[in-house]
């Protein structure tokens, strides 16, 4: 095919015309279920480009910015300490495959910020973060069996993907085709925070289970923090029946306090794991924990795991200099900013009597449609979610970009200020008559 650059074809770059475009050549047109707007209806906006709190579609229009690219972006977009640091590891070369400064930079930060974490293997992704952890949890065992949580998402390792919450829930998947009988059948789903089927289930499966394995603060059906006690019961149970307990902070990590949900109640895991924020916004995640189980890893140990860009230069250099510059003022600011957004959607929603109920686990929050609290998937699937749809186009039409799922947290960053927020108050009320006018499939 011969393109010729007319009129018509410069006209194909809005966001209907590439989401065409990108329908063709990507299934769904997109990259990472969520984008596609799947639950909410209409077309993603394709991103041009972003500062601070302000994301620009290839159309023109901006929005302030709620999904912070599903929580990296703390301190907003293009921050100059993180641009300067990633063009300045650029023009050094881009990857080695050979160690550098860096890696022992950003691993010495983690282990710095979070006490009970003793060494970190540098990976790609959270979903191979929590993939290497099980990993190990089962080399380090000699067991097999993994318990997870309905609703908690852990990536899409196949082992983890049964109940799995936000993306898979948008798409009414109970799992996913793909995965095998057996890797589904080592993998035993309890609803979370309830301690007394984890107990049932350590007693029904004696001498198997490798690891449970928990969102520190699920956040992928929506916010749900764990009930008191729920991450200390782990704790004891898991060292009760020789497993390992591990702690999943890709969302949660550097997030939800300036030391994760760690920092906020105490319970570490023997294998913890992190993405998102400490990657700065290029592909970088960790996991890390006890040095006596991470001693297992190759090349000391025998439970493989590797990785041609692990611990990639200009990834290692962003996610570094992102924790560097999330300082104490950034944080007071992410809980701020989280407090005022909570108050202001609560406010516009009571004003419009919609039965709603915002939770918050630190900076993380959503907002369900439903008088109840949420502690598990059950109740965050029975929450009115017909009205999220209206709720979210609503925003979306006057400059707020939330996420695009009922079942997915709002992520604020340290740069929404007074105009990022007074265009959100005006939204608001426009977005919560929306939602109290749906009505029920
Ligand atoms: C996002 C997420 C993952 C997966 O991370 P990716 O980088 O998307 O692979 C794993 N666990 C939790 C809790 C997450 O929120």
């Amino acid at each position: 095919m011969t393109a010729t650059p007319d009129a018509s074809a410069a006209r194909d770059t809005d966001s209907a015309a590439l989401f065409r475009r990108a329908s063709k050549v990507t299934p769904g047109g997109v990259n990472s279920p969520v984008r596609a707007f799947g639950s909410v209806g209409g077309t993603p906006r394709f991103i041009a480009s972003a500062s601070g709190s302000t994301l620009t579609d290839v159309d023109g229009n901006t929005y302030v910015d709620l999904v912070c690219s599903w929580g990296p972006m703390i301190l907003g977009h293009a921050h100059p300490a993180v641009v300067d640091a990633v063009r300045t590891a650029a023009s050094s070369g881009l990857s080695f495959g050979a160690p550098t400064l860096g890696e022992v930079e950003l691993a010495e930060e983690i282990v710095s910020r979070i006490a009970p974490i003793e060494q970190v293997r540098l990976v790609n992704s959270g979903t191979e973060a929590t993939m290497s952890a099980v990993r190990l949890a089962r080399g380090f065992t000699g067991r097999t069996k993994i318990v997870k949580f309905a609703g908690c998402y852990h990536g899409h390792v196949d082992a983890l993907l049964a109940d799995a919450g936000s993306g898979v829930a948008t798409f009414g998947l109970p799992t996913s085709p793909g995965v095998t009988g057996a890797q589904a059948e080592d993998t035993l789903v309890v609803p979370y925070n309830d301690l007394d089927a984890v107990r049932a289930v350590f007693e029904a499966n004696p001498g198997q289970i490798a690891a449970v394995i928990t969102e520190a603060a699920a956040g992928n059906m929506g916010t749900v923090p764990p009930l008191p006690g729920f991450n200390a019961g782990l704790r004891r149970l898991t060292r009760e029946h020789g497993a390992l307990l591990i702690m999943d902070e890709v969302m949660t990590g550097f997030r939800a306090s300036a030391t994760g949900w760690y920092g906020i109640d105490g319970v570490a895991g023997d294998l913890m794991t992190f993405g998102k924020v400490m990657s700065g916004g290029l592909p970088a995640a960790a996991f890390g924990g006890r040095a006596d189980v991470m001693a297992h890893l190759a090349p000391i140990g025998s439970v493989y795991q590797a990785g041609t860009l692990s611990g990639n230069p200009v990834a290692v250099a962003a996610g570094l200099a992102s924790l560097r510059a999330a300082d104490a003022e950034v944080y007071a600011a992410l809980d701020r900013n989280a407090a005022t957004l909570a108050g202001l959607i609560g406010d516009a929603l009571t004003a419009h009597s919609v039965p709603h109920r915002i939770q918050n686990a630190g900076t993380l929050l959503s907002v369900f449609f439903t008088d109840n609290e949420v502690t598990d998937y059950d109740e965050a699937k029975a929450a009115q979610t017909w009205r999220f749809p209206a709720f979210f186009h609503a925003l979306l039409d006057r400059g707020v970009y939330g996420p695009p799922s009922a079942f997915e947290t709002w992520f604020v960053s340290a740069a929404l200020d007074d105009d990022a927020f007074s265009r959100i108050a005006d939204a608001l009320p426009h977005a919560a008559a929306a939602a109290a006018a749906a009505t029920a499939p």
